[in-house]
């Protein structure tokens, strides 16, 4: 289907008046916001100074002061009223998402079902803030913990999860007593400004919200620094390339502050002898060229046992050679690339990747009639004869290093040589293969799976990754703690004064 470039324009427009974003907020400003559908400019956007967004903290940080006060089940309802909102407007904000990142229209979709699960999670968490009650030497003592909120806690994240991301960090920062300040990635302001407009609503509907309890700073790499170097921000959670991430975790660790590190992955999957093929190769499929390779978690490595090597590549070629690349919002499983930068950067991993003596097949151009702007690109699947090279790195496209192996021991040394750690997964029937896989001799990352792919988790499980992924959790579990800090109280209900570890100390 043909699609018209003015009519993508008028549609955000509408999408956005719909959820109630301010026409101020998206007309003449100086942030040009590009569809990569068809590289259309949506509309430009105004930024904030360094200077307003340090007003913006301070005032983020006096809510703060103020939400700390609110019962904790009773800020689990404005998140649950964020949950209903966001239902509300499914349909629209995960349009916009497709729109502004170049998604298909079930992925947009599953990105605001993700926002809504986080929520229904973080509406029970209220409830669930506990400390431990721990056995003190003492007599007529209780030792105990109690978990209380940070203050004002920055969000900075990536442009290919615009939303979810900070819906998990927000449901849990808000129903943990902190007040959040969210700085979006410069290239999807246009969902951001949506989000909070919907999140306006549920305040809207929340009489005990102060005044200030979540801010949206728009702008660029200055204004992330800005909330990076704000000292009255204890916490800044970061989603994004490991770049950025060495740099805002070496600031924070100055002046002492915590750090969620969400970085980049350079994730693989093993297919052992034993795998049920089919399941490999949907499972491989779907995680190497889903979002068009721009998830954090898209497969990048794969290692195959040679016995079944040569057939599993043929089918996985087919499949490369078949997927339909094209516009997303049609339908089409393959989207564009973010950028032109994207492209030249996919272009010279795989230069890099024939230097080494791969062979690569795909990672052309590819002209989509209609979205002509847009930087489309076929997957490329590479042979390659080892682990050296651009297979070390993340290169942020639908590139799948294939390679081959022998030991499985070998294979899951070979996964862990590399500097990021975030997903992994291998596909086996033998129940050896598997167990040895997830546990402490096999993969070193945050997320290792038997028989799925390395993308697509769920809320309920903490998700982050080891080594230059950052070792910060998000989401499930008890990830909530990060948002938190941890006092440790002893209670004296005796009248003596006992000393632990038997020191005696008598004054007169
Ligand atoms: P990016 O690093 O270019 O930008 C991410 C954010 O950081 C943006 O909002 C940007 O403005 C901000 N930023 C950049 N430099 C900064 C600085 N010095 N101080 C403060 N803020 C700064 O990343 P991107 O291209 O938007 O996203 C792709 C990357 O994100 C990939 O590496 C991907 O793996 C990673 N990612 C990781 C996860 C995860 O959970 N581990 C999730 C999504 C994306």
């Amino acid at each position: 289907m043909e699609m018209d470039m003015v009519e993508l324009r008028e549609q955000t427009a509408g999408l956005l008046n719909d959820i109630g974003v301010a026409t101020a907020s998206i007309k003449g400003g100086t942030l040009a916001v590009r569809s990569p559908v068809n590289g259309e400019t949506l509309a430009y956007v105004p930024e904030i100074s360094v200077e307003d967004a340090r007003q913006a903290i301070d005032i983020a940080h006096d809510a703060a002061l103020e939400w700390r006060k609110v019962p904790a089940p009773v800020r689990g309802e404005l998140v649950r009223l964020l949950g209903e909102e966001l239902r509300a407007d499914k349909e629209k904000l995960g349009r916009l998402v497709s729109i502004e990142v170049g998604k298909s229209p079930s992925e947009g979709l599953g990105e605001v079902q993700e926002m809504i699960d986080i929520c229904d999670f973080a509406v029970g968490l209220s409830r669930q803030l506990h400390g431990l009650t721990i056995a003190t030497e003492r007599p007529e003592h209780r030792m105990m913990e109690t978990w209380h909120p940070l203050g004002a806690i920055g969000i900075i994240s990536a442009f290919n999860f615009p939303v979810a991301v900070w819906s998990w960090n927000a449901a849990l920062a808000l129903i943990c007593g902190n007040a959040i300040i969210w700085k979006p990635s410069e290239k999807t302001p246009l969902t951001a400004l949506a989000t909070h407009a919907i999140f306006e609503r549920a305040l809207k509907r929340f009489a005990q919200a102060p005044q200030g309890l979540s801010r949206l700073l728009i702008g660029g790499r200055d204004v992330g620094e800005a909330l990076v170097d704000h000292p009255k921000v204890p916490l800044v959670s970061a989603t994004g390339s490991t770049a950025m991430g060495r740099i805002v975790g070496q600031k924070l660790a100055g002046r002492f502050a915590r750090a969620i590190l969400e970085l980049g992955g350079n994730n693989a999957a093993i297919v052992t002898p034993s795998a049920d093929l089919d399941l490999a190769l949907r499972g491989v499929a779907f995680a190497a060229m889903g979002t068009a390779g721009q998830r954090c978690t898209t497969l990048r490595r794969l290692f195959v046992h040679r016995s079944i090597h040569a057939a599993f590549v043929a089918r996985l070629k087919a499949a490369y050679e078949s997927v339909s690349v094209g516009n997303p919002l049609d339908g089409h499983l393959v989207g564009p690339l973010i950028d032109e930068a994207s492209f030249e950067r996919m272009q010279s991993a795989l230069n890099a990747a024939r230097e080494a003596g791969g062979i690569v097949h795909g990672g052309t151009r590819v002209t989509v009639d209609g979205c002509e702007g847009g930087i489309y690109v076929r997957p490329a699947l590479v042979e390659m004869p080892g682990q050296a090279g651009p297979v070390l790195e993340e290169t942020f496209a639908p590139i799948l290093y294939v390679m081959v192996y022998d030991a499985l021991d070998d294979a899951i040394a070979l996964q862990n040589d590399v500097s990021q750690g975030l997903s992994s997964a291998i596909f086996s029937n033998d129940l050896r293969e598997a167990e040895r896989f997830v546990s402490h001799e096999g993969s070193d990352c945050g997320i290792a799976n038997v028989n799925i792919g390395t993308s697509g988790a769920e809320i309920g499980g903490a998700f982050g990754g080891e080594k230059e992924t950052g070792g910060g959790r998000e989401s499930g579990s008890d990830a909530w703690k990060g948002y938190m800090r941890r006092a440790t109280n002893t209670i004296n209900y005796g009248r003596s004064l006992p000393l632990a570890q038997g020191v005696s100390f008598d004054v007169g």
